[in-house]
């Protein structure tokens, strides 16, 4: 009896921070042979950094060794990518080995670029800016909220995109209610400043928040296109001539690309892979594809987008290899909680073609979860989920109630607002590039810089 012969083929993954884990996993149960390369020894909860300088964690409580979080097939290759060869399906490292791949997943996320706003590094920076999209940011950041007595709190993303655009938000919203527990909000001035349109851009959600935080007395300072920041006389200036005095400045840096990928043909001009956002498949090459915060989809940089894509680009590459058609099925599904403070939370369930609306998830009229409004379960849940992320979410298998697609099942959403966000995602499909979409993963202000002269920043 002639044994069929299997195929091995080599899935070199490059990034395994939570996509490149979760995909790794997922992998590792087909037949194909999966390397991951990344240089990193520990692997960290980034959600968890949110609430570090309000001392509520240490980060040395959010970190993991990433070797423990691989199943036992995943090759791991402690390295850094310097280069991509497409056209030789070649990948180079920084210590000079050289992988051969049939598959290469582009999975190195995006990184805060300080540098590329005028001012913002200099003599305050961790002084009187600071950060804490970083492990290190976060941590010195506590000590400087701890030591703050008033003033003003200025809390601004200097561009787009950012990754997890709900993050500043919960940070002033868990500010108000820290400077609340220590008597004295009365003397702490809190900004918000966004080059976005309003503290969220889709219609129903923007409403919702900006009720919120005008309720908490948080000033809102909208469509702000940094020019740069002033630090000796500690303000912020906007392209249009608008100041924004602070004495903290928490900033959320200019997010990039990967630097490895310039020049390959592979990224747009803020360093993300171009890919088609239904399939996830590099648009230049067919045996290329990427996932999470490096791919320019037009949905917000989350993990939890990032959890929806791994089981699409799982199932993606090993039809790929077996010479089958790659499915065009990813609907960008997003499920994110929005921390509120004073015990509550908010829960957003939303994809490319529905904007986040009021309701109940995951039963319809059940619950137990609160869609678009503030609620302790959804508090408690979002606390939880650090649990279901070490135990389930990286493994890369399905999790209960958080489906792949995002269902309509206990969505209440106004018919005349039904369809807003799917022009966009028309214009997407169409040239890969959107004008706007609901975590401000855009371009608008870029735009608006090259219509003033272009980027003055480096
Ligand atoms: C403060 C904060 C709060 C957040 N809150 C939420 C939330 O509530 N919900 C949610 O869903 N998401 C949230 N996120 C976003 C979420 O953490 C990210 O979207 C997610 O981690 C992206 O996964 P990724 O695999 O794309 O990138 P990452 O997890 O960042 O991993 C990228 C990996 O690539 C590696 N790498 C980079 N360059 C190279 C190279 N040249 N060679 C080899 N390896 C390389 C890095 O070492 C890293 O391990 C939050 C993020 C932050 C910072």
């Amino acid at each position: 009896m002639g044994q069929r012969k299997i195929k091995h083929k080599h899935i070199v993954i490059v990034g395994a921070g939570t996509t490149g884990i979760m995909l790794a996993n997922n992998l590792a149960r087909s037949h194909h042979n999966v390397t991951v390369v990344d240089p990193a020894v520990i692997h960290y909860y980034q959600p968890g950094f949110l609430f570090v300088p309000f001392g509520m964690y240490h980060v040395r409580q959010l970190g993991k060794p990433l070797a423990k979080l691989l199943r036992r097939r995943v090759k791991h290759v402690r390295d850094v990518a310097v280069s991509v060869q497409p056209k030789a399906k070649t990948l180079q490292l920084e210590t000079g080995e050289v992988l051969s791949y049939d598959v290469l997943v582009i999975a190195t996320g995006t990184q805060t670029n300080p540098t590329k706003t005028e001012g913002l590094v200099g003599y305050g920076w961790r002084k009187t800016i600071h950060d804490y999209y970083t492990p290190d940011g976060a941590e010195v950041l506590r000590q400087k909220l701890n030591e703050f007595q008033g003033g003003n709190l200025v809390v601004q993303v200097m561009d787009v995109p950012i990754k997890c655009a709900v993050a500043p938000l919960e940070f002033v919203l868990l500010a108000d209610e820290f400077f609340k527990k220590r008597q004295c909000r009365d003397k702490v001035k809190i900004t918000y400043v966004t080059p976005m349109s309003s503290a969220f851009t889709q219609p129903i959600a923007a409403h919702k928040l900006n009720h919120i935080l005008t309720d908490r007395s948080i000033e809102v300072v909208a469509d702000f296109q940094t020019e740069k920041v002033d630090q000796t006389a500690q303000k912020v200036i906007c392209y249009d001539g608008r100041e924004v005095p602070y004495d903290l400045l928490v900033c959320i840096p200019r997010n990039v690309g990967a630097k490895y990928l310039e020049g390959t043909g592979l990224v747009n001009d803020e360093g993300f892979v171009k890919v088609n956002c239904r399939s996830l498949q590099s648009l230049a090459y067919p045996y290329i594809f990427a996932i999470g915060d490096a791919a320019d989809i037009p949905m917000g940089k989350t993990g939890s987008v990032g959890h929806a894509e791994a089981r699409t680009l799982g199932r993606n590459i090993k039809a790929y290899l077996a010479g089958r058609p790659v499915e065009e099925t990813f609907d960008g599904h997003s499920n994110c909680f929005i921390e509120c403070g004073a015990g509550r939370a908010m829960l957003l369930d939303f994809n490319y073609d529905t904007q986040p609306c009021e309701g109940t998830f995951p039963i319809a009229g059940v619950g137990p979860m609160k869609l678009l409004g503030p609620s302790r379960i959804n508090h408690w849940a979002k606390l939880a989920f650090r649990w279901v992320y070490w135990h389930r979410l990286l493994s890369g298998r399905a999790i209960p109630f958080l489906p792949e697609r995002m269902s309509m099942v206990g969505k209440r959403m106004p018919p005349e607002l039904a369809s807003v966000a799917a022009p966009k995602l028309a214009s997407a499909e169409k040239t890969n590039k959107i004008d706007s979409n609901p975590n401000g993963n855009h371009n608008r202000a870029s735009k608006d810089k090259t219509a003033k002269g272009g980027r003055k920043t480096p």
